[in-house]
């Protein structure tokens, strides 16, 4: 088996550095720490960026695929818009304000990115099935992706996710199986499956391939970058379940930096929770450097991992780029969504009024500065979480089809 990840060398872990040849592993012999690509860059320039596909395989040069990565059958995820939200900036009294929407990916939230590397490695290591523990977005990802690239999938998910999520896991085929039981306990069911026999060549694209899945997120901080003319924004509002997200994005920027496709300047970020499931704001806001795990209960199910894996990452990364973590309430969040829908005419999943809701907090308590530029992550699809707004999922009026009965409509509003 010849394997082929491009500009990727090794595995190298997070804690100690020990190197590792790349291969379906993602935890360190040495220190159990967590394993993630390592890089020999080429060079690469803007031009040879720019003139790529409108999708994440722009960036391949940087990621752990092979080089004919888009001749292959895949999703093709990326690109998606970054919105100039002047509205919701007058809103919220911030000068300079992005929407990067990735509700605009081929399932409706930013999963595809991630699952799209994972793929390429279950390509790269014979895996015929792929699988994942999911909080609602992913099951659906991994579902449509393993459609197309001609691959089986099992996926698991916590009982008691909303319709919209089963519905988007279920139609592309496989098999979803919901556990009884919250996200980290699906987790910690697909590590026991990893080691049996039962799940011999599968790949689990957020356990035993998170090495290679992970760096998808990268590509959000590629193309924010690139949509700015190339610049990095002064501070990002990133939404926070396991962490990686985040984690990817700040690798992202140093990347480009370091590569000089960006002028090196300082940007801060920010990290977003429900209050219903905040281990890592609660740390943040205690001074801790570990996260307590916490039993989620939040509208925001997308985001809600109790033990989140990266999150002393993600506190080492708000302190040392200035930025913080803040969490909002469900109502917040509700609340967030329709300030966002009714502004921009972008309608976010739960998870987006955490991120719009949490900017909003970041504004009032002064702990963002509103003359600085700003992106504002939303990560998913509204349709995906219509009951968030259920109030609103009803006409304004059912009236007979008659003027008389308009006008009394029009008169009372
Ligand atoms: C998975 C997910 C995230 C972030 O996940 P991380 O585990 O922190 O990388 C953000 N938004 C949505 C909608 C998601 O589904
Ligand atoms: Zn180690």
């Amino acid at each position: 088996m010849s394997l082929d990840f491009g500009p990727a060398v090794a595995l190298s872990c997070r804690e100690c550095g020990t190197r590792y040849p790349l291969g379906p592993s993602f935890a360190c012999l040495e220190c159990f720490g967590p394993l993630e690509a390592a890089y020999s860059f080429g060079t690469v320039t803007r031009k040879d960026i720019e003139s790529g596909p409108a999708n994440i395989w722009r960036y391949r040069s940087l990621l752990p695929v092979p080089v004919d990565v888009a001749s292959k059958p895949n999703m093709n995820p990326g690109w998606t818009k970054l919105v100039k939200a002047g509205n919701l900036g007058r809103a919220l009294g911030i000068k300079s304000l992005h929407v990067k929407d990735d509700s605009g990916n081929p399932t409706h939230s930013f999963k595809d990115r991630v699952v799209a590397i994972a793929v390429e490695a279950a390509r790269n290591f014979g895996f015929h099935t792929l699988s994942c523990s999911s909080t609602g977005n992913l099951a659906g990802a991994v579902t449509a992706a393993a459609a197309r690239a001609g691959l089986d999938a099992c996926v698991f998910i916590p009982a008691g996710l909303e319709q919209a999520k089963i519905a988007m896991a279920r139609v592309f085929g496989g098999s979803l199986i919901a556990i009884d039981g919250n996200y980290d306990e699906v987790n910690r069911f697909c590590s026991e499956l990893i080691g049996d026999p039962l799940g011999d060549k599968w790949g689990f694209v957020n356990v035993n391939l998170r090495p290679y899945y992970a760096e998808g997120s990268k590509t959000l901080a590629y193309e924010i970058a690139e949509q700015l003319g190339w610049r990095l924004p002064e501070q990002i509002i990133i939404p926070i379940a396991s962490g990686s997200q985040l984690t990817k994005i700040d690798k992202g920027f140093k990347e480009l930096i370091q590569l000089g496709l960006v002028e090196d300047a300082p940007y801060k970020i920010f990290g977003a929770q429900a209050a219903g499931c905040s281990p890592v704001s609660s740390a943040y806001k205690a001074g801790h450097d570990v996260v307590q795990p916490v039993k989620p209960d939040t509208i925001a199910k997308s985001l809600a991992i109790g033990n989140p894996a990266d999150g002393p990452y993600v506190l080492d990364i708000a302190r040392r780029t200035g930025g913080a973590v803040e969490d909002v309430t469900d109502a917040e969040i509700v609340a967030a969504i329709k300030l966002l829908a009714s502004t921009e005419g972008i309608f976010a999943e739960t998870a987006g009024g955490v991120t719009v809701g949490v900017l909003k907090k970041l504004v009032e308590t002064g702990q963002l500065d509103p003359e600085a530029e700003t992106v504002v992550l939303n990560t998913g699809d509204g349709l995906k979480t219509l009951d968030a707004i259920a109030d609103d999922a009803v006409p304004s009026a059912v009236i007979r089809p008659s003027l008389d009965a308009f006008r009394e409509f029009h008169a009372a509003v």
